[in-house]
């Protein structure tokens, strides 16, 4: 049976300005980006994995969720990442630019997830162009993460496509796509999704719409957990950090896409609450109000 899961991130960007070198002002480009809804969801009958089984569930997962270990495991510690000096100029550029920070979170994490009663195991990361083939499906246009190979599939044109036109840029959504998709991979590494998945079986549509806000949401707030409790060594200063958060800010739901991300604003609180606190304790979406997840 196929099984197919992906918490999916589709960054849509024009810029109106912007060249190939670094741009000399601090003003932000002109950026239209959106964080396409893609979510397929698991199908809730799945019996295998190749994944390490989450914790299991014995809660009401909805309680579960919203009184995680997870957000009682303090600050994230600095691992003292450094951001790839050669940025995503090309697939191969790409490729290294992800796993330099992928390496980094494979450090920062698990400790966390130790001390939320799961079980670390990193996840994989394919960099890939076009479309891939998963059980999650080939994920045209946009990064995923896929919780029955465990793995972090990382689209790049879109990523070097906006490293040409603004190499800053194009480094914070490289940086936060990867930081996003891992933080989906921590929430199957600790039971958050398989949780997700069992609520989200018995919703109604517009309950599986506010499921899956609370749950892509969540995935941003953890990559900017990290983001934050590395954002001197990585260099999330000065431009770069305008830039971070030009894309945390303007990430989202947009028409017409299905409201499953969560909207800009919603988007970027959470970004920036995380980065600021660099704690999961931030990152509680599922004990939260729907207008804080809308
Ligand atoms: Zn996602």
């Amino acid at each position: 049976m196929a099984v197919v899961a992906a918490g999916g991130v589709f960054l849509l960007v024009k810029l109106a300005q912007g060249g190939g070198e670094e741009p000399t002002v601090a003003a932000p480009p002109t950026v239209t980006t959106s964080v396409r809804p893609t979510t397929a969801v698991p199908t809730p009958t799945k019996k295998t994995t190749t994944t390490a089984p989450p914790k299991p569930v014995q809660i009401n997962p909805a309680t579960y969720n919203a009184t995680h270990r997870l957000y009682k495991t303090g600050a994230m510690r600095t691992v003292n990442c450094k951001q790839a000096k050669t940025g995503p100029g090309n697939g191969a550029q790409a490729s290294a630019y992800f796993k330099a920070i992928k390496a980094c979170l494979d450090h920062a994490w698990p400790r966390q997830v130790a001390a939320a009663g799961g079980r670390f195991r990193s996840p994989g990361l394919v960099v890939w162009g076009g479309s891939v083939n998963t059980p999650c499906g080939s994920g045209p246009g946009r990064a995923f993460y896929c919780p029955t190979t465990h793995t972090i599939y990382m689209e790049s044109p879109s990523v070097i496509a906006f490293y040409k036109q603004n190499p800053t840029f194009g480094r914070m959504v490289g940086s936060f796509t990867v930081a996003h998709e891992y933080g989906h991979s921590v929430q199957w590494m600790t039971g958050l999704g398989e949780a997700y998945e069992k609520l989200r079986y018995d919703a109604t549509t517009d309950g599986q719409l506010l499921l899956s806000r609370r749950l892509e949401l969540q995935a941003s707030c953890l990559g900017n957990v990290f983001l934050g409790s590395n954002r001197g060594s990585y260099g999330i200063t000065g431009y770069a950090y305008q830039m971070w958060l030009y894309d945390v800010n303007n990430s989202g739901d947009r028409p017409p896409y299905p409201r499953d991300h969560g909207s800009t604003t919603s988007h970027g609180a959470w970004s920036r609450a995380a980065f600021a606190a660099r704690n999961p304790a931030s990152c509680n979406t599922w004990s939260a109000s729907p207008a804080r997840v809308s």
